[in-house]
């Protein structure tokens, strides 16, 4: 029996664990894949207050080291099922089922897909969600990021220095990503940008050689020689298996307020998976305190 299971060891999940631990609570963090969740896979964070430069790496490895040193215990397993019970919960991973007195969400959100046919066969084949992770294999390359928000031109200005040319392509002439960004990307010489573009077809075969793209506002398509393309078209939160306890709305995020509270006691949800205005480290950090909160 724990005081506090956590569902996801991304930003939200790290910091609700670590204000819990504080409060002597003992806490147990499901992750299903990496530590550090979105941040870790972001270049790099410009925006936090009190830290002028810092990698998402670096910033998720301190969080982990800080929840670690206050006895947070790690289970590396996928949760499928949380069972409310009437003074504690059940939380059923794919090997094991523990009971909480508690337990967190914090389930984030995983990349949006652009939806092309060809598109998972050619993942890993110059078609990637992480210039992070990927940047270093387009070494003196061309590639294209597609994407108008702060995470495409986050990955824009990152690869940049890797890349001999990066484009960005963006549906619309309108970006989303903070005005600092965009001058930064903008100041970059080998940033090349097309407005009003989307891509139709991925074309090659084994890698990605080439994108078929189309003016949305003449219709006119090209053939466009690339040699990675990296997706950054927003996130999916990652709600599935848990909509049956907490609704969600249209685009899947849990429709719960500020104080991360569900309708079942002892059953909170935090981080990017809720329903909110900004989705931000700052956010993120928030929520964990929130519902860390409420949990105490
Ligand atoms: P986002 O802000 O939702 O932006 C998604 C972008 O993808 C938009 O430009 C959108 O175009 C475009 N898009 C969506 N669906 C598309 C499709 N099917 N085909 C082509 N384009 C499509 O997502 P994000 O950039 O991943 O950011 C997610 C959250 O994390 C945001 O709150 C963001 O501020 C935050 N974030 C912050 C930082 C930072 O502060 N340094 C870095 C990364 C992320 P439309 O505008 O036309 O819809």
């Amino acid at each position: 029996m724990k005081d506090l299971i956590v569902i996801g060891a991304g930003t939200a999940g790290l910091t609700a664990a670590l204000y819990a631990a504080r409060a002597g609570k003992s806490v147990l963090i499901f992750e299903k894949e990496g530590i550090g969740g979105q941040i870790a896979t972001t270049p790099i964070v410009e925006n936090y207050p009190g830290i002028q430069s810092i990698s998402g790496i670096e910033f998720a490895d301190g969080l982990y080291e800080q929840v670690l040193a206050l006895g947070v215990e790690l289970e590396v397993d996928e949760v499928l099922k949380i069972e409310p019970q009437k003074d504690h919960h059940k939380v059923i991973s794919s090997t094991k089922e523990y009971v909480s007195k508690a337990v967190i969400i914090a389930t984030g959100s995983k990349p949006r897909l652009l939806g092309l046919s060809r598109e998972q066969e050619l993942t890993g084949r110059g078609v990637s969600y992480c210039a992070l992770c990927d940047g270093l294999f387009f070494k003196k390359k061309s590639v294209v990021v597609v994407g108008g928000g702060n995470t495409a031109i986050t990955e824009a200005i990152y690869l940049s220095t890797y890349a001999e040319k990066v484009t960005v392509i963006h549906r619309r002439d309108v970006f989303t990503a903070d005005l600092n960004l965009m001058k930064q990307a903008q100041e970059k010489s080998n940033i090349f940008w097309k407005h009003n573009t989307v891509i139709k077809e991925l074309i090659g075969a084994p890698s990605l050689s080439a994108l078929t793209l189309e003016n949305t506002k003449t219709q006119e398509s090209e053939n466009f020689s690339v040699d990675g393309l990296f997706v950054a078209i927003g996130q999916i939160p990652q709600t599935e298996y848990f909509k049956d306890l907490v609704p969600i709305d249209s685009e899947g995020f849990f429709e719960i307020g500020e104080d991360c509270q569900t309708l079942i006691p002892g059953l909170f949800v935090a981080g990017d998976c809720r329903k909110k205005a900004m989705r931000q480290l700052t956010t993120a950090v928030a929520d964990g305190a929130n519902a860390s909160k409420a949990v105490y």
